[in-house]
Formats: C-alpha cells, sequence, structure tokens
C-alpha cells in the first residue's frame, strides 16, 4: 500500500494542534481564580506586572447599575480569552465569569474546553458554585487539574481536602505535591514525583518567583529532618505512607478521560506552586480532541475548516447594537478573511472582520488554529450552537442549555408594547441571554436564567433595544425540566395532568416548571416513564 504524502496543512496542522492547550478555571468566588489566572498571565510572559488582572475585576464589580454592567460587558470580551505561550505551548485561558455575573456563558464556555483548572480555598473546602461547574465538565468528562490554594493560611487538614474532593465531587484525587505544615507553620511542599522539597517564603504580590528547592534522596534521606525539622519530616513520613495505602496513585490516563484530579497545593498570591502546575498543566494537559456532530467525530487535524458557536455577547459597542459570537474552532485553519458556509441558515459568509484573540498582538494575526477562539460579528443571525465548516454540512452537538436555577414573570409597563416584547424576548432567548418560557394555561412569559444578573441585563436591552419597558414579578417556580417520552400516550395523559406546570420554551420543547423540589421530586415518582431532562441541546 502506498501512503498519500502528508501535505503542508496537515503537517502545519498535527504541529499546531499538539502545541495547543485551551482550558478554563473554575472556582467559587473568592478562592483565588484571578490572582491565579494573574500569575499564570505573568509566567506565561502574557503581562508584565501582577495588578492588571485584578485592576478589571475591580472595574467589573465596583457597582452594579446597567452602566457598570455595559462596561463590564466591554471590558470581559477582551479578557475572555487570554493566550499566552508556554514552553513551546500556546494556551488559551478562557474566563468564566464569577461571581454576581454567573450566567450561563459561565457553563457554555465550559463546552468550548478542552480542559480545566479547579481552585479549592484550602480553609473552605469544595463550595458550592465548584459543584455546579464541575456538573457540566462531567457532561463531556473534561479532564480536571486541582491547585488547592491559600496554604499560607490555617486551612483544612489535606487528607481532609482531598476527602471532600472525592465525596463533593465524585472524582478521585491524586496528589502531585503534598505541604508540609500550614498556616504560619506553612514550609512548603514535597514533590512526591521528584522528590523534591521546595520551600515557601511569603512574596506578596511582587511577582516574583521562588527558586528555593532542594533535591532530596527520597524520604528517608536523613538531610529531610535536617531541613525542615524532626517533628515535620516525620509527620511527612506518615503522611506519604498514609496516602500510598490509602490515596490514588497519579494515573494519567484516568486523569484524561475525567475519572481523577491531579491534586497541587500552593499560595497563588505568594506565586508559591503556580510554577509546577503550569508546568505540569503544559505538559499533560489534552490537546484539542475529536468533537461529535449529529453526523460524525471531527478530528481536529481535518483539513476541512470547521467551528462552532458556543458564546454570544451583546452590545460590545452600544452606538452599533454589536454582537460578538465567539468561535472555537474544531477543525483547519482558519485565514483572515476566509468564506466559510454557515450552516443553519444555508449561507456563504465571509469572515472578514473577526476578531482574533490575542493577549498580545491582535492586529497582525493572520491565522488560528483547531483550540483557539475567534470572534465574528453578529448581526442577529447567529445562533449559539451554529456550525461553519468549508463545505460539508455539519452540525456540533454538546453545547446544550442548562435548566434556569432562577425564574421571574415579566409585566410590561406600557400593555401597548407587546409586540416589541414578544420581538426582544424571542431574539434574546435565541442568542442565549435567557431562556423564555409560555406556560400552555396562560398568556405569561417567565424568564430562566442560571445567574440572577442576566434579568438586569435582559430588562436593560428590551428598553434599549426593542422600546419595552418591562418589569419582573416572582413567580413561583424553583426548577425547570424539559420533558421527553417516546410513548405518545404515556405524554399525553402526563400533558393533561400538569397541564398546569407545563410550558413550552422559545424553541417549543414541552417543560415541565416545578413549583418546588419536593414536587418534582413527587412528579418524577408518579411518572417513571416520562424523562426529566437537565439539560437540552440547541437545534
Ligand atoms: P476569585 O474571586 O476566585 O477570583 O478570587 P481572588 O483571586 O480575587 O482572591 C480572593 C481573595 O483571596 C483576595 O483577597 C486575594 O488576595 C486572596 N488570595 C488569593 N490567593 C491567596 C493566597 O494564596 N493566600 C491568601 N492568604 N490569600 C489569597
Amino acid at each position: 500500500m502506498t501512503t498519500l504524502p502528508e501535505t503542508e496543512l496537515s503537517r502545519a496542522l498535527r504541529r499546531e494542534v499538539a502545541r495547543r492547550r485551551t482550558f478554563a478555571i473554575i472556582s467559587h468566588p473568592d478562592a483565588g481564580k484571578t490572582t491565579l489566572t494573574e500569575k499564570l498571565l505573568l509566567f506565561g510572559g502574557a503581562i508584565q506586572m501582577a495588578g492588571e488582572v485584578k485592576a478589571r475585576k475591580a472595574a467589573r464589580h465596583a457597582t452594579s447599575d446597567w452602566m457598570a454592567v455595559e462596561r463590564e460587558r466591554g471590558i470581559s470580551v477582551t479578557s475572555s480569552v487570554m493566550k499566552f505561550e508556554h514552553a513551546g505551548h500556546e494556551i488559551n485561558l478562557l474566563d468564566t465569569p464569577g461571581h454576581q455575573d454567573f450566567s450561563e456563558d459561565t457553563y457554555r464556555v465550559l463546552t468550548a474546553v478542552d480542559s480545566a483548572l479547579m481552585v479549592i480555598d484550602s480553609v473552605k473546602g469544595v463550595e458550592n458554585q465548584t459543584k455546579k461547574l464541575m456538573d457540566v465538565c462531567r457532561l463531556r468528562d473534561t479532564p480536571i487539574m486541582t491547585f488547592i490554594n491559600k496554604l499560607d493560611r490555617d486551612g483544612r487538614e489535606p487528607f481532609d481536602l482531598l476527602d471532600d474532593i472525592e465525596k463533593s465531587l465524585g472524582i478521585e484525587a491524586a496528589p502531585l505535591t503534598w505541604p508540609i505544615g500550614s498556616g504560619k507553620g506553612f514550609q512548603g511542599v514535597y514533590d512526591l514525583r521528584r522528590n523534591e522539597l521546595r520551600f515557601f517564603s511569603a512574596q506578596g504580590a511582587k511577582g516574583v518567583r521562588p527558586k528555593d528547592s532542594v533535591l532530596v534522596k527520597g524520604l528517608d534521606d536523613p538531610k529531610l529532618d535536617e531541613l525542615i525539622g524532626s517533628g515535620p519530616a516525620s509527620d511527612l513520613r506518615r503522611d506519604v505512607e498514609l496516602l500510598a495505602g490509602a490515596g490514588y496513585p497519579f494515573d494519567v490516563k484516568r486523569y484524561l478521560s475525567g475519572e481523577q484530579t491531579p491534586v497541587f497545593f500552593g499560595s497563588a498570591i505568594n506565586n508559591f506552586g503556580v510554577q509546577e502546575l503550569l508546568d505540569t498543566f503544559a505538559q499533560l494537559a489534552p490537546a484539542p480532541k475529536p468533537r461529535p456532530t449529529t453526523t460524525r467525530e471531527v478530528a481536529p487535524t481535518e483539513e476541512q475548516f470547521s467551528g462552532v458557536i458556543f458564546k454570544i455577547q451583546a452590545n460590545m459597542d452600544p452606538a452599533h447594537r454589536d454582537r460578538i459570537a465567539f468561535m472555537r474552532i474544531c477543525s483547519g485553519r482558519f485565514q483572515r478573511g476566509m468564506r466559510v458556509r454557515h450552516h443553519r441558515i444555508g449561507k456563504e459568509v465571509q469572515i472578514a472582520n473577526a476578531i482574533i484573540f490575542m493577549a498580545q498582538d491582535r492586529a497582525g494575526v493572520e491565522e488560528a488554529w483547531p483550540g483557539d477562539i475567534i470572534g465574528i460579528h453578529n448581526h442577529g443571525t447567529i445562533k449559539i450552537g451554529d456550525t461553519f465548516t468549508d463545505k460539508e454540512p455539519l452540525k456540533f452537538t454538546g453545547i446544550p442549555n442548562f435548566a434556569p436555577e432562577h425564574f421571574r414573570r415579566v409585566r410590561l409597563a406600557n400593555p401597548l408594547k407587546s409586540k416589541q416584547l414578544e420581538k426582544g424576548l424571542l431574539q434574546l432567548a435565541e442568542e442565549g441571554a435567557v431562556q423564555v418560557f409560555r406556560p400552555m394555561d396562560n398568556n405569561d412569559y417567565i424568564l430562566g436564567a442560571v445567574g440572577l444578573l442576566q434579568f438586569d441585563v435582559i430588562v436593560a436591552r428590551l428598553r434599549d433595544e426593542y422600546s419595552a419597558d418591562a418589569l419582573y414579578e416572582s413567580a413561583p417556580i424553583e426548577a425547570a425540566r424539559w420533558i421527553d417520552c417516546p410513548d405518545r400516550q404515556r405524554l399525553d395523559a402526563f400533558t393533561k395532568d400538569v397541564r398546569a406546570n407545563l410550558a413550552l420554551d422559545a424553541e417549543d420543547n414541552l417543560t415541565y416548571l416545578a413549583p418546588n423540589a419536593w414536587r418534582l421530586g413527587r412528579t418524577m415518582e408518579l411518572w417513571p416513564e416520562i424523562e426529566f431532562r437537565t439539560t437540552r441541546e440547541h437545534q
């Protein structure tokens, strides 16, 4: 058999794909995501000074009025993708908004990455938001690396933290470093793979990399007692022995399949543990993976260009009512000005004015590769989940809608504007800014969101873009589930029985709106053949 000579493009694709790492950081607010992001960018050479990311965050959270929302959105588009190089790797760090701007976008960003980094506060352990984000990662078995932060504080016992990760998140925790003391008594970490001691010294936010590390000949090396004292040395030996007996040994395959998370201990603000984390991340984290479509799996190294929209951000420039659609490149090479097919609407479009997110050199970039994110100007034709390719009609899957957790009933201040309201709500729902439900039994509009800030944004956009002054009323709903059932008769019986709690979403999918968790549980018990889904694929 003769093999065809490899083309220059496919060689370039293999090289570029192999060196890309596209990831997001997940954490509960205040665990240290911003600090760690900043340190990663600093060590990766993308920023010169600590404080740049922090300043953006301060601007974002200064006030909560509409102008601030606007400003925040303006700012967050530039920091939505932070690209930097490290040890020959091209790293795309995607921002997942946290705090009060937690929204469906936060979830969707996680569908566009190949792996995630989880930051946990050593004092608090696993917190609520991390659990929610982890659930999204689990949908795609996303590999996760863990950084346990704030070891300079008196935190929880390391075994306790590992146990917390395993129990709360249902993932094996395999430490790669082990802390020696904590809080005031924190001396540093022992690198379990390299048999190396790394000494901690408080550095403040100055951005200095700690260099003090000493190689020891394993844990029995008497040098260990001299270096950290015999008490801590025997504690360390005992801990490592315990780990060998009861812990999980690190297994790169289990990490890549999302079953195990390698764990690092450190202190982001003191630059401690960040370098090892970054080095190990660049080395082990997965390069862009094949992605499923409705017809076949697409490998990133295919020469045909393909990309999928995972997020739409509106009003970047209020004067132009501009929207930016964020596309993850899934295969092939993107070149400035290239023509691609927008399959849902069956049109060929030229991507002339794409924004290519590069932390340093935005204007000079002519091409992008699988794993990279580009921004396309959108005048209302692009929806979340839309696929663009050279020619083959494809539809990427795996960018779902997520069941909303907060609900409001919308009321118009001026009833004569109902047309504008309807149009506005449908467009905003299409864009993915909020979810809209029409109850089967009345003419209400119920809005659903995963983050409360989404409601403020919707009211402001309805007023500014559609001249519809809307007010919110509380809605007696606590959960939404999409309904599915292959048995038509059972579905009809169900629809009749719980009609008062049923609604259609913006794409006419049947949805059960539960007044409370108890009622949801009870209904699910009564109707075992009905499927109650927490996610739904975009059509
Ligand atoms: P985010 O909300 O997850 O982005 O968290 P930030 O990065 O803003 O950090 C929250 C707070 O924790 C800030 O006051 C940080 O200065 C502080 N912080 C971050 N890392 C550390 C650390 O390693 N040790 C201590 N003591 N504080 C830290």
